[in-house]
């Protein structure tokens, strides 16, 4: 993608309004778990005092270059100029509002990422762990950069902001025990660092910033989305086996149509036959050959043949199927052809549906009530005590 100029110098600017709009920060563990062994650190912008605990090791601003290494002792930290010593814990901390560094890991070596404020390396044993402290709203923006991309309409990327910052705020433990909040990979939330290419990001962020979605009894809700829902959302329960009043089936024509609506793929008969036999279901022997073909008006949980059931989600995943959606149809030379809709586990959002909504001029609050029943859209400082998470750090550099 070609960059413009003016957008970037756009997104700047309003950066600089938002860094005072929200002062909560979060910790991101950068390069989902590689084992990093050595870094380069490049200072982009702003300045920045290195410190380790009580002991301040220098400040760098925009030019400067640290290099970090593990060895026997540590963290061995070098400028440019020479050794500066071996550390458990190193912190980076900005000291203006739009600080901004890069990172190129060289063992093993990965691509270089640019962020914003604050960084940490934490001494692991053989490896260190890159941990990115910086402005909640920030983290947003950079994970709809990374989950979303450019082009959608400003509505949808509030939309899908609220659900991204629902789910940080509801997973803000999940990897408390590793020293930080969440990973920068999809088992967390897609995330490579700043977003700088989209001005329609940084304001949809910036414009609902501390809103998020909870359910009817103020919980935050399980923010879930997918690609495309092929015309009809899936109901929690048929996929995770819990039920929540929200995440019920929607019929959802803004899905039709758009890129991952329908989808193709062909089969052999016979390798089909087999893997129901493999699956307990042995009825495939004494019943006709026209029911071994999966129909679904309406998503179904379950395939079921005479008494044996086999669920959906697991068909898909043995046959890398784009979703559960899907008719089969018999077709020459003993083959199955599959006729598929949607793609993605068909829960929750559908973002084909949520982006065609916006460009139809729904706001991201009626695409946000489409897709998800009973909620309340809210600013999560209004949510009582027991639903928001403790938003505090231990370990490491807290203080
Ligand atoms: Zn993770």
């Amino acid at each position: 993608m070609k960059i413009r100029r003016s957008v970037v110098i756009g997104s700047v600017v309003l950066w600089i309004i938002t860094m005072g709009a929200s002062a909560q920060a979060i910790r991101i563990g950068l390069y989902n778990h590689e084992p990093i062994r050595t870094a380069t650190i490049y200072f982009t912008s702003g300045e920045y005092m290195v410190n380790s605990g009580e002991r301040k090791i220098g400040t760098y601003g925009s030019g400067d270059i640290l290099f970090a290494a593990m060895n026997e002792q540590g963290i061995s930290l070098h400028s440019l100029m020479g050794h500066l010593g071996s550390f458990d814990l190193l912190e980076f901390r900005s000291l203006g509002l739009n600080a901004s560094f890069r990172i190129r890991p060289l063992l093993p070596a990965l691509e270089s990422r640019a962020y914003d404020d604050d960084l940490m390396l934490v001494s692991h044993g053989d490896f260190m762990n890159l941990i990115n402290e910086l402005d909640f709203d920030k983290y947003i923006a950079g994970v709809l950069e990374a989950e979303v991309g450019p082009g959608a309409e400003e509505e949808f990327y509030k939309a899908h902001a609220l659900l991204t910052r629902t789910y940080l705020l509801k997973n803000f433990d999940k990897h408390k025990e590793e020293g930080f909040s969440l990973c920068d990979g999809v088992d967390c939330q897609a995330y490579h660092g700043r977003a700088r290419y989209n001005p329609a990001i940084a304001r949809a962020v910036f414009e609902t910033t501390g809103e998020v979605v909870a359910d009817y009894h103020y919980r935050l809700i399980t923010a879930v989305y997918h690609s495309n829902s092929g015309g009809e959302t899936q109901r929690a329960a048929d996929v995770w086996l819990e039920d929540t009043d929200y995440l019920q089936a929607v019929i959802d024509p803004y899905s039709l149509h758009q890129e991952h609506a329908k989808w193709y793929d062909t089969i052999a008969y016979g390798d089909w036959k087999t893997y129901l036999l493999d699956h307990g279901m042995a009825s495939v022997k004494k019943i006709p050959e026209e029911l071994l073909y999966i129909q679904q008006r309406h998503r179904k949980k379950y395939f079921v043949l005479d008494q044996d059931s086999l669920l959906m989600t697991t068909i898909r995943k043995d046959w890398g199927f784009k979703s559960t959606f899907f008719n089969m149809f018999p077709e020459v030379d003993n083959k199955i052809v599959i006729w598929g809709k949607g793609y993605g586990h068909g829960v929750g959002l559908s973002q084909e549906g949520a982006m065609y909504m916006a460009k139809q001029g729904f706001s991201y609050k009626d695409i946000l009530k489409f897709y998800f029943f009973n909620i309340r859209i809210m600013d999560y400082e209004d949510l009582p005590q027991s639903s928001v998470p403790d938003l505090e750090y231990d370990l490491p550099g807290s203080g």
